[in-house]
């Protein structure tokens, strides 16, 4: 049988990466973005898939896609430069926008899974991070208007479960780095990255002692197709256990990029979590997923996106 989806954010580091897993599984796939944060060459590659049609758009505006099987939500800026300048965006693309798409699978019947982050642990208390920890998030600092977008996403995908009937999924995505994260977005591989291949000095903010779990895009994708066919509604954390402290990261793409680039040091940003590392025993146990690929071995495989774009 032959199904349809829709993934909202087909433009972006992620929504490009699952559209193609999707057409590489049979699936037809329809493509919204409003290129707020993703870009048309993403995409360029499927210019003649006669499986794969896109529209431009805005998803906090009311629209009608036809017919489908699955909508997968991935709307939304993720980086903390992009989502701090488009602010009000953001929370509009995670509550009215979110709203939009949970409307969409209940009208045509179609399975839902919101992409959901880390954000919602905030600066956890707990390490790692399971999905019963409920977070520590400022609710009114600089990263609310994420935080508090992807939490009252989570909230809403609930209720419409709950109350709607709809058969939804919510993945907790860690950080995520790969071909096609943004070269200037301001995450911390595609800065590193581009600067060691620039012989520019890596800025590590603060004394870099803080820690992220980094997950290579295939591992993730994997994780989410997964948990789309799997009955479960509950968050599902998907990133990569090992912990690496952002002077760890810096040191590993000097290393894979043979730079010698030197380090320079910035102030932290406002609420930067301290640590960051997921408890996969569900994903484990529940969809038989675990991650294959190191950052080493995940960097190497960056670097050619990366190169093309300097
Ligand atoms: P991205 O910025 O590359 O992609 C987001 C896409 O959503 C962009 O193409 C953007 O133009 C589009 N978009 C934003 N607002 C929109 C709107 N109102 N209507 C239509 N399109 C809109 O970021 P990404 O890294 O691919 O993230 C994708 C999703 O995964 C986001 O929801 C993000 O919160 C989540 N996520 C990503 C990571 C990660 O490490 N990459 C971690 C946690 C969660
Ligand atoms: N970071 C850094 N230098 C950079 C960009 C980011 O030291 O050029 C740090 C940032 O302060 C954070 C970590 O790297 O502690 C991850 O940042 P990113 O913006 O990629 O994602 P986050 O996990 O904070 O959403």
């Amino acid at each position: 049988m032959s199904h349809r989806a829709l993934v909202t954010g087909a433009a972006g580091f992620l929504g490009s990466h699952l559209v193609d897993r999707l057409l590489a599984e049979g699936f037809s796939v329809i493509g919204v973005d409003n290129f707020s944060t993703g870009s048309a060459a993403n995409l360029a590659h499927l210019a003649g898939e006669s499986r794969f049609q896109f529209e431009e758009r805005d998803i906090c505006q009311p629209f009608d896609p036809g017919p489908v099987d699955f909508v997968f939500n991935f709307a939304s800026p993720a980086s903390p430069p992009e989502y701090l300048r488009l602010a009000l965006e953001t929370l509009h693309v995670g509550s009215i926008g979110t709203e939009n798409a949970l409307a969409i699978a209940h009208k045509y019947g179609a399975s839902f899974l919101h992409a959901s982050t880390s954000e919602c642990y905030g600066d956890p208390l707990v390490h790692p991070q399971p999905e019963s920890y409920w977070g520590n998030v400022n609710p009114v600092g600089p990263r609310s208007v994420y935080d508090e977008a992807k939490r009252y996403a989570e909230s809403l995908t609930m209720a419409w479960h709950r109350y709607r009937g709809v058969n939804t999924h919510m993945v907790r995505i860690f950080n995520t780095y790969g071909p096609r994260l943004h070269p200037s977005d301001g995450r911390v591989i595609s800065n590193f990255v581009m600067q060691a291949l620039r012989s520019e000095p890596l800025t590590v903010y603060g004394d870099g002692q803080q820690t992220r779990s980094f997950c290579f895009v295939s591992d993730l994708i994997d994780g989410i197709y997964r948990l789309s066919r799997s009955d479960e509604h509950m968050p599902v954390n998907i990133g990569n256990p090992t912990e690496f402290t952002i002077l760890e990261c810096a040191q590993a793409v000097l290393e894979v990029t043979g730079s010698s680039s030197a380090l320079t040091y910035a102030p932290l940003p406002q609420d930067d979590p301290t640590r960051r590392r997921p408890d996969i025993t569900r994903a484990r146990t529940l969809l038989g997923w675990e991650p294959k690929i190191s950052l080493r071995e995940g960097l190497a495989l960056s670097l050619d996106f990366f190169r093309s774009r300097l």
